[in-house]
C-alpha cells in the first residue's frame, strides 16, 4: 500500500454509518487536494448493501491490518479496540466521530465530535464548512447514514439537528425520506442469509 495515501475507516463490525461516513469523508479529503482513500475492517451487512445496490457502486477495499506509518483516518470510532488491529503503527491524522471519547494520542491532531445521532450528520457541517458540493450521491450516503444510526429518528440518541439534516439531504439525493428510510431499514432486518450464530453477532461491538 502506499503510505502517502490516507487510508480512512470505520469501526470493525461496520454499520451503514462506519461505512458510508469513511467514503464521505475520503471524498471531502479528495476535493481538498488529499490524496485517501475509504477501506473497511468487516463485511458489508445488508441494510449497507441496499445503499450500494441503490446507487450502483462498488464497496470500498476490506483490509486486515495497515504497514507501520501508514496515514489513517478514523470515523464512527475512536476507541482502538474498535479499530484496525495494529492501530499503534499508524499515524492518525484526524478523527471524526459522534461517541464517547476514549482516545489517547502524542501528537496534535484533528479531532472533531460532536453530541449528535450519527457521524454522517458530523461530516454535513464539515462540507459546509470548507464548501464543498454535497452530490446527490454524497446526499444519499449521508442519509443512509443517519436514517441507520437514528432508525428513522426513532433512536434516543437522534436530535434536531440529525433531523433537520437528514431532510436537507433527502432533497438533494431526491428521495422521499419516509419510503427510502423504511425501505433501508427494513434490508437490514433480512436475516434469510444468516445462520443463527451469525444473527447473535450480527450488532455486537467489541468492548
Ligand atoms: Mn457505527
Ligand atoms: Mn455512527
Amino acid at each position: 500500500m502506499n503510505l502517502n495515501q490516507t487510508l480512512i475507516f470505520g469501526h470493525k463490525n461496520p454499520d451503514t454509518d462506519a461505512i458510508m461516513s469513511s467514503m464521505v469523508m475520503a471524498n471531502l479529503e479528495k476535493q481538498l487536494g488529499n490524496d485517501a482513500k475509504a477501506v473497511r475492517l468487516g463485511n458489508i451487512n445488508k441494510e449497507t448493501q441496499y445503499v450500494f445496490d441503490y446507487l450502483g457502486i462498488e464497496t470500498p477495499e476490506y483490509i486486515a491490518d495497515i504497514e507501520d506509518g501508514q496515514n489513517v483516518i478514523l470515523v464512527d470510532h475512536n476507541e482502538k479496540t474498535q479499530s484496525v488491529d495494529n492501530l499503534k503503527n499508524a499515524v492518525v491524522k484526524k478523527v471524526v466521530d459522534h461517541h464517547t471519547m476514549n482516545f489517547e494520542c502524542p501528537n496534535q491532531i484533528y479531532y472533531r465530535s460532536e453530541p449528535v445521532g450519527c457521524t454522517s450528520t458530523v461530516l454535513y457541517k464539515m462540507y459546509k464548512e470548507y464548501d464543498v458540493e454535497i452530490t446527490k450521491e454524497v446526499a444519499t450516503m449521508m442519509l443512509s447514514a443517519i436514517i441507520s444510526d437514528t432508525l428513522l429518528f426513532k433512536s434516543p440518541t437522534c436530535t434536531a439537528e440529525d433531523r433537520a439534516i437528514a431532510e436537507k439531504l433527502a432533497k438533494i439525493a431526491d428521495v422521499d425520506l419516509e419510503a427510502y428510510g423504511t425501505a433501508l431499514l427494513k434490508a437490514g432486518t433480512d436475516l434469510s442469509d444468516y445462520t443463527p450464530a451469525e444473527i447473535i453477532n450480527i450488532d455486537s461491538k467489541l468492548f
